[in-house]
């Protein structure tokens, strides 16, 4: 099956709420007076937006779990649901069950790892997998309950959720997920799932970010091998990198620019 998600729901204003969010911290007015003003435009759009942006650039989260997106995801596998549902905070979800559900004729719908395709042990995979079908079958025709009879099913078995999250426990998850190194799975519907937030509030959507991104942390704090394997690697520093550049300027070690420096910047030629 096709990883399918799709954005079923938003809060209402997103950012009218973050605004209120934010505003009633820093203000003296009441929310109901900053209401008032949103409603007869004596605060416009733009300047909800111009304050969101900067309140976002601090760490001041929990007005961040006022906004929540509601989620249909299909077609993923669980060796995926494994994982999801270890996210404990800021999320609510549902998930097809196994017992509930019994595959008709034992027909699982499941995945096939793009390596296990390259591999050329899709098609034993499938094998494998018919037997197991037939068994479930037969064991759910003998009056086994499909609670038990799942026993038989593997990871890749494929589910379905419908999932609420606030925007701050989206952030985090995609800290976690865009990373390169999440499972490709948990990666994609992660990226899915920020593609939909993009298509109906762009101006928070762009901050869902693996955690290196220029809208987050802005470092990498895995390993520095990882960090070094990594394509993202090149662009966004690892943590350690910027200590040793901290700890180089304390020392007045940084390298002050050379003389060559200076004929590359002056050169407009050479440069073009
Ligand atoms: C690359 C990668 C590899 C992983 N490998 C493994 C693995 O090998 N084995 C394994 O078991 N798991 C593994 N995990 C899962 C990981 O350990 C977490 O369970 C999962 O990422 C959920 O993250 P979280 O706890 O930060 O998120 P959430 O549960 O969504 O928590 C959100 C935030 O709230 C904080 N929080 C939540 N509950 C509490 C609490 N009770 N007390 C204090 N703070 C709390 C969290 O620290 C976090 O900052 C892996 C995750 C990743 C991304």
């Amino acid at each position: 099956m096709t990883i399918q998600v799709t954005l079923l729901s938003h809060s209402p204003a997103p950012i009218r709420s973050l605004y209120m969010a934010f505003r009633t911290c820093y203000s003296q007015l009441t929310p109901q007076q900053v209401a008032a003003r949103i409603d007869d435009d004596r605060i416009t759009e733009d300047q909800m937006r111009e304050f969101i942006e900067e309140r976002l650039k601090t760490g001041h989260a929990s007005p961040l779990e006022q906004v929540w997106y509601e989620f249909a995801i299909s077609g993923v596998s669980r060796a995926f649901s494994h994982q999801f549902v270890r996210h404990r905070v800021g999320i609510s979800f549902e998930q097809q069950s196994q017992r509930y559900v019994t595959y008709k004729g034992g027909a699982f719908p499941y995945t096939v790892p793009e390596t296990v395709r390259k591999a050329g042990l899709d098609d034993k995979m499938a094998d494998l997998f018919e037997q197991v079908s037939g068994l479930y079958e037969e064991m759910v025709a003998a009056g086994v309950p499909a609670e038990d009879a799942r026993f038989l099913l593997p990871n890749a078995t494929n589910t379905n959720f419908k999932v609420t999250v606030n925007f701050q426990s989206l952030l985090h998850i995609c800290d976690l997920r865009l990373c390169t190194r999440a499972q490709w799975e948990f990666r994609k519907v992660a990226a899915l799932m920020r593609s939909e937030v993009m298509k109906v509030t762009p101006e928070l959507g762009r901050y869902l970010q693996p955690k290196c991104g220029e809208y987050r942390m802005g470092y990498c704090d895995e390993s520095e091998k990882d960090w070094a394997a990594c394509p993202i690697g090149r662009v966004r520093p690892h943590k350690q990198v910027l200590f040793r550049i901290y700890d180089q300027y304390r020392k007045g070690e940084v390298a002050p620019l050379r003389e060559e420096d200076w004929k590359a910047i002056e050169d407009v030629d050479a440069t073009e």
